[in-house]
This record gives structure tokens, C-alpha cells and sequence, in this order.
């Protein structure tokens, strides 16, 4: 089954998935990040992001965190690590490419604590492996059970959340009697 929307999760999964290159840029401010940022961009085809930079378009857009953003800024604060995450996540995932230059970012050891948390892609992956091995094992047999009884209706759950759902529709649709007698797997 898919979900409605991209969550932030998935988002992070789809990331973690490509093992993305990922360097940060780290110095003081005018120590020249910026421009041998563009040097390596042109020489070494790495995407380069600036957390400030998003923090200052993302301001600037009128989301709902833009007066949050602007307040931090101004007192030179550092804003709060899920939302610099968030886009530098979808920056990343939209640029394309799997080789990142972040420039500006960590900031702070929550910064960079809460980045690596993202990137836990084996975890992630590995979990999902272990709980298909035990659908396989434990799960399948009570589907099986019911089948044998013909109490399963199944459902081609690999197409879009509308696709499915007209099928989830047939099974329920009162011109089925039988659906009082069975139990739908999806
Ligand atoms: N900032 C932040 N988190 C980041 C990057 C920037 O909170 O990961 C905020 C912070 O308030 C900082 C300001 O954005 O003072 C400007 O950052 P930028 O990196 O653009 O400044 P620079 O060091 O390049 O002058
Ligand atoms: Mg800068």
C-alpha cells in the first residue's frame, strides 16, 4: 500500500536509499567557503547548499516558519535542526544528484546529531528486511487459513491509492453480500 503523501519519513528513506555523497563545508564566516564551493561544483560535479541560503529562501516563501526563521536569524540564533533538515533534504532529492556540498551546517552538535539521524539508511533498510521475513513466515499462514476457507479477498495493492481504492470499493459495496461473511487482506 502507498501513502498519501510524501511524509518527511519517506523523504528521508528515499535519501538514505541513494548513499549520498555528503560533505560538509564547515569555517568561519568570510573564510571563502562560497567560493571554493563553486570551484569544486565545477570541478567535481557535487551540488552545492548553503543552509542559509535555503533558511533565507524558505523565510522569504511565506511558509508558516517564516517568521520563526527570520527571528532566529536575526539574533544570530541557530534555527531549530528538523526544519534546516527539511530542506536540505528536499533540496537534495530535488537537485537529482548524489554528491552534496552543505555548506554553513552543522552548526551545532544538535545540528549534527540530528543530520546523522536521517542518515541511519542500513538501519532502515535492514529493519524493513526483518519485518518482511517475518510476514513471510508468521503472517502468510493466517492469510493462507483464510484462504483455504475462502474468506480472502485480495487486492493488487502495487497501483495508485486511487486504483486501489476502487477495488477496496468492489469488496465493500453492499451489492456484495458476501462481505458480511468475509475478511479482506489487502
Ligand atoms: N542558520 C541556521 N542554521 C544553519 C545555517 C544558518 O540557523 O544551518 C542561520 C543562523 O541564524 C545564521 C544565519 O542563518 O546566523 C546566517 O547563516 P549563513 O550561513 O548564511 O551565514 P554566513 O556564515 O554565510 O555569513
Ligand atoms: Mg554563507
Amino acid at each position: 500500500m502507498g501513502t498519501a503523501d510524501a511524509s518527511s519519513k519517506d523523504v528521508a528513506f528515499s535519501l538514505a536509499e541513494k548513499k549520498p555523497k555528503v560533505v560538509f563545508v564547515l569555517g568561519g564566516p568570510g573564510s571563502g567557503k562560497g567560493t571554493q564551493c563553486a570551484n569544486i561544483v565545477q570541478h567535481f560535479g557535487y551540488t552545492h547548499l548553503s543552509a542559509g541560503d535555503l533558511l533565507r529562501a524558505e523565510r522569504d516563501s511565506g511558509s508558516e516558519n517564516g517568521n520563526m526563521i527570520q527571528n532566529m536569524m536575526n539574533e544570530g540564533k541557530i534555527v531549530p535542526s528538523e526544519v534546516t533538515i527539511k530542506l536540505l533534504e528536499k533540496a537534495m532529492l530535488e537537485s537529482g544528484n548524489d554528491k552534496f556540498l552543505i555548506d554553513g551546517f552543522p552548526r551545532n552538535e544538535e545540528n549534527r546529531a540530528a543530520f546523522e539521524a536521517i542518515g541511519r539508511d542500513d538501519d532502515n533498510i535492514e529493519t524493513i528486511r526483518k519485518r518482511f521475513q517475518v510476514f513471510l513466515e508468521s503472517s502468510l499462514p493466517v492469510i493462507e487459513y483464510y484462504k483455504a476457507k475462502g474468506k480472502v479477498r485480495e487486492i493488487d495493492a502495487t497501483k495508485s491509492i486511487e486504483e486501489v481504492f476502487e477495488a477496496v470499493k468492489v469488496i465493500f459495496s453492499p451489492k456484495d453480500e458476501e462481505v458480511k461473511k468475509c475478511c479482506a487482506i489487502l
